[in-house]
């Protein structure tokens, strides 16, 4: 059994330490702490709280408003966060409860997109429920704490729960967090600083747990992107691929067209590829779903790497899109 001292000095810690000024740990609004954990998933504190947590919660103030509100808009207020997986399974999530989530871990978890720590984080945040958590940052200091060299899902549950401190759930899954993003850092931890120093078995050799898998090079597609005008209007598609469903964007094919014009080139890096897009005019017929002047395209949801298309320099001469946000 672990010494209490190690949990209230965790809890002593995020007293004293804790980023206690997020919004999202202001509020016991169980809708405003899922909407934090699912866009802090993929994306960093800094850019979630500047551009996109305010603005959401602005246009969409409860779940039950995003249950009423049509996927596109939701997508559109997801615009540039990308990982747009996220915000379907949010939409789906808002009709399947009817905008009211469940109180019990368990029901939570079974909802799409919501994970098991997920689940524990909004339970242990919302209602201080005794449970723990197993993000990323977490998994990193529980694997140098215990010094493990894998991080195995099973292994590490069983781990998180045994340095739970019951009595402060709350306190401890923030803790736990900070301690990862701020200390207990990939590069040069901050061993000194660290609440768990005493008893932490990995301290010597912190860049040891766990051990790195090497990274499998990133394959790069090589694609183009048709860019079909009719009176000054742009032709579009509303793609329908897993990727980037649901958002508007331009006609891409594998061969380019004969006689096309180039107007530029534009790259965009997803998780498991590069997409490096020859932009091109395309004079022949393409089979677009509808075409749009550029204050109607600055209404859509778009994808970055089409917002990047309409800023090509190339394109002021085709069409002058409004700049999107
Ligand atoms: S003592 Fe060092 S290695 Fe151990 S948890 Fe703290 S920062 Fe990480």
């Amino acid at each position: 059994m672990l010494s209490l001292s190690v949990k209230e000095a965790i809890y002593a810690w995020y007293q004293k330490n804790g980023r206690h000024d997020l919004p999202w740990r202001q509020t016991t609004d169980a809708y405003k702490i899922y909407l934090s954990e699912i866009m802090l998933q993929q994306t960093q504190v800094k850019t979630v709280l500047e551009r996109f947590y305010f603005p959401f919660l602005e246009r969409f103030p409860t779940l039950q408003s995003v249950a009423e509100a049509p996927l596109d808009d939701v997508l559109k207020m997801w615009e540039g966060l990308g990982y747009y997986t996220r915000a379907r399974n949010l939409h789906h999530t808002a009709l399947t409860c009817n905008g009211i989530l469940p109180k019990n871990p368990e029901e939570l978890g079974g909802l799409k997109g919501i994970g098991k720590s997920t689940a524990h984080a909004i339970c242990s945040f919302a209602y201080h429920q005794a449970l723990p958590i197993l993000d990323a940052n977490v998994k990193r200091v529980l694997c140098r704490y215990f010094a493990l060299n894998v991080k195995d899902e099973k292994v590490l549950w069983e781990k998180a729960w045994k340095l739970l401190h019951v009595k402060h759930p709350y306190e401890h899954n923030q803790a736990m967090m900070d301690i990862g993003a701020l200390v207990c850092t990939p590069k040069n931890p901050n061993c000194l600083e660290c609440p768990l120093n005493f008893t932490c078995k990995g301290k010597d050799t912190p860049e040891n747990y766990p051990q790195s898998l090497k990274k499998a090079k990133v394959p790069i597609k090589r694609r183009f992107a048709l860019v079909a005008l009719k009176e000054g209007k742009l032709g579009l598609i509303q793609r329908k691929e897993r990727l980037l469903h649901g958002l508007w964007g331009f006609v891409q094919v594998d061969e380019c067209p004969e006689n096309a014009e180039i107007l530029g080139k534009v790259t965009h890096t997803y998780s498991h590829f590069k997409l490096e897009l020859e932009v091109v005019k395309c004079d022949l017929h393409v089979k677009v779903d509808d075409y749009f002047t550029p204050e109607q395209i600055a209404t859509l949801a778009l994808s970055t790497v089409d917002k990047k298309i309409l800023q090509l320099p190339a394109m002021m001469g085709n069409v002058t899109p409004a700049t999107p946000k």
